[in-house]
């Protein structure tokens, strides 16, 4: 078979990781018979500098359209972080994912046992290892709603962000968390505010219309401001994790915090159809940008996801996943997850490490 692959490398490390995971998806290519055809596009930072009125060129959502699915590294940097510009890197994500239709982003927070000590979390905590889900809508909410800023007379100014849901984007994302839910320990945790939003109340009645297509499994609702307790206090209560665009938002990162290693963390973010973008879940890591120190692993993890979601190579998919696994067995480790006795490798060793694994 053959899969057509955008691949928009961004800024920092993106374009070193991606590399990596090209180099990856081609051995996985080699090994199980397909092929894999990359088209390259930038976005993000580069893209301000090469067309100054966009972080986002036509010709690079054109190019995704055109792919059965997105590689993307990661976009920004200290050079483009001026939060008065009109054109900010950042926009080509929101972008990407308006766009495209993007509406729905899995981001699974895995401890590996070989990793145990990368997390924060005491080991009694952590017991035989984490791994919860989090599915987030990324096309609504507040992040989508009107905006506003004006000056009163009195020359104070006032802004104003609307958060907003109709029951079709909240059935349509509650509906991948059950499925997903299905194929993991049957648990979902859907997580709102509905003591005080109104949008809250909503999403909780449509989950619960939702969840009566699903009898096996088992629905609570938690507020957001419990769930980033029993985040910490209790990780492993968690299967998957159901929530709008912003408390996914923050509570995606708080998921992938106490498994400790930023570097490990891929994330899909999927349309109707088999269509999606992939990318570590990390951002641009100026600081070790172009020096082969940053951890590929997780763009690597990334395109298993593509495999997966994608184009439903599950045997591919997890010889990726097994292939990381063996390395993690061996004293191979980038900086980000090293520890007393490792040895420290760059970003093309690690990469190359995978590959020979396979
Ligand atoms: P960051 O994720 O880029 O970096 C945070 C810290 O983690 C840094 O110390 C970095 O060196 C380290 N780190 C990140 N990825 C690593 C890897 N693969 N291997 C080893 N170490 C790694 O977050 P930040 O510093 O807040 O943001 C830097 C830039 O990235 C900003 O411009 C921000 O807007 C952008 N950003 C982009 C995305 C994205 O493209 N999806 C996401 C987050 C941040």
């Amino acid at each position: 078979m053959k899969y057509k692959v955008a691949v928009i490398p961004g800024d920092g490390i993106g374009p070193e990781v991606t590399e990596q995971a090209v180099n990856v998806l081609n051995a996985v290519g080699e090994k199980f018979n397909h092929k894999f055809e990359y088209t390259y596009a930038k976005a993000g930072g580069c893209a301000i500098d090469e067309f100054k009125t966009t972080a986002l060129p036509e010709e690079t959502l054109d190019i995704c359209k055109a792919s059965d699915a997105v590689l993307l590294g990661a976009v920004g940097g200290p050079k483009w972080d001026d939060t008065k510009a009109k054109v900010r890197p950042e926009q080509a994500l929101l972008g990407l994912r308006g766009g495209l239709n993007l509406y729905c982003n899995l981001r699974p927070a895995m401890l590996y046992k070989q990793l145990k000590d990368a997390s924060p979390l005491k080991d009694r905590i952590i017991g035989d290892g984490i791994d919860v889900l989090v599915v987030r809508e990324l096309t609504g909410g507040i992040y989508f709603g009107e905006r506003e800023l004006l000056t009163k007379e009195n020359g104070e100014e006032v802004a104003r962000d609307t958060e907003q849901y109709s029951t079709s984007e909240v059935k349509r994302i509650a509906k991948i968390a059950f499925d997903s839910a299905m194929k993991r320990n049957k648990k979902v945790t859907s997580v709102d505010k509905a003591n005080i939003l109104e949008s809250s109340r909503l999403w909780r009645r449509v989950v619960e219309e939702v969840a009566k297509d699903y009898p096996e499994v088992t629905l609570e609702h938690l507020y957001v401001d419990n769930t980033s307790m029993q985040l910490v206090r209790d990780p492993r209560q968690f299967d998957v994790i159901l929530t709008s665009n912003m408390f996914g938002d923050i509570l995606s990162d708080e998921a992938s915090m106490i498994t400790g290693s930023i570097g490990m963390l891929p994330s899909a973010s999927l349309g109707d159809n088999s269509f999606g973008l992939y990318e570590p879940i990390h951002g641009s890591a100026p600081d070790i940008a172009g020096k082969d120190l940053a951890n590929p692993l997780a763009t690597i993890l990334s395109v298993a996801m593509m495999l997966r979601y994608s184009f439903g190579l599950n045997a591919e998919a997890d010889s990726i996943e097994n292939a990381v696994s063996k390395v993690l067995d061996t004293e191979y480790r980038t900086g980000d997850i090293m520890s007393e006795g490792k040895v420290k490798v760059g970003t093309k060793k690690m990469g190359e490490l995978v590959v020979s694994n396979l």
